[in-house]
């Protein structure tokens, strides 16, 4: 039985008032979503300590956004894996594709974060996705299993089996525009036959992946219904309560 889970990143936004705001809202409406749907929220991490602090003891895990490929030391501006789980956090989002974008992240790197938030009890969301020339000059399993196979192949049999990978077509971030379900199953079913190869069907059976891109609760229910579609990687949609629980009891 593999977990499913619906998962919001809050990227940058919300101030603290407001981001504490969203969570109790998340906290009291989580009691509608079916009992075996893991919610998690992933606010910006000058909101952590306080939303750990209130959804301790509720259903609700907590995510970071990112975290540092190194263990400690002098990297201004970074945050570790260890000072996330010294606050409580669960999960944190691993190579999100405005990271590679924006912060220049590689698969070599992406590798080095996960191992440092499994050395520290964290579960990595793994993100990995194409680009739209990628998929429109017919690359885009090529592009995700290089994705995969760079960040992911290296772990062990045990490590692997904490990480969550989430599915992100870059395209479909933000834009509007959502992968259709069968889209999203198909690639779901090739990182899928990938861990198969790599690690075994018992383990690649076990492994939770998620789809990301537009997700919202006009389309959860088709793509999440798929069945190598393990929950959602929700962005927009996350900053309103009753949205992200919609998504969630789409299920
Ligand atoms: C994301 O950033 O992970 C994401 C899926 O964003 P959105 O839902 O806004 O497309």
């Amino acid at each position: 039985m593999r977990r499913k889970i619906v998962a919001g990143n809050w990227k940058m936004n919300t101030l603290p008032s407001e981001g504490l705001a969203l969570a109790k809202d998340v906290i009291a409406k989580s009691g509608e979503v079916s009992g075996d749907v893991e919610l998690v929220i992933i606010p910006p991490f000058t909101h952590l300590s306080e939303v750990t602090k209130l959804a301790s003891g509720t259903r609700i895990a907590v995510g970071a956004q990112n975290c540092a490929r190194w263990q400690s030391g002098a990297y201004t501006g970074e945050v570790s894996a260890a000072m996330l789980g010294a606050m409580g956090v669960d999960y944190v989002i691993i190579g999100h594709s405005e990271r590679r974008e924006y912060f220049g992240e590689t698969n070599a790197h992406l590798y080095e974060k996960i191992k440092q938030a499994l050395a520290n009890n964290l579960m990595p969301i793994f993100c990995c996705g194409e680009k739209l020339d990628e998929r429109e000059a017919n690359r885009h399993f090529q592009v995700v299993q290089q994705q995969v196979e760079e960040s992911l192949f290296a772990l062990d049999e045990g490590n692997i089996k904490q990480v969550v990978i989430a599915y992100e077509p870059v395209w479909a971030i933000g834009t509007g525009r959502t992968a259709t379900a069968e889209q999203a199953q198909e690639m779901h079913a090739h990182i899928r036959k990938l861990l198969a190869n790599k690690f075994g069907s018992a383990i690649a059976d076990s492994i939770s992946i998620l789809y990301g891109g537009s997700c919202k609760p006009s389309n959860a229910a088709e793509i999440f219904a798929k069945p190598d579609v393990d929950g959602g990687l929700i962005g927009g949609a996350s900053l309103v309560a009753a949205d992200f629980i919609a998504i969630a009891k789409s299920f």
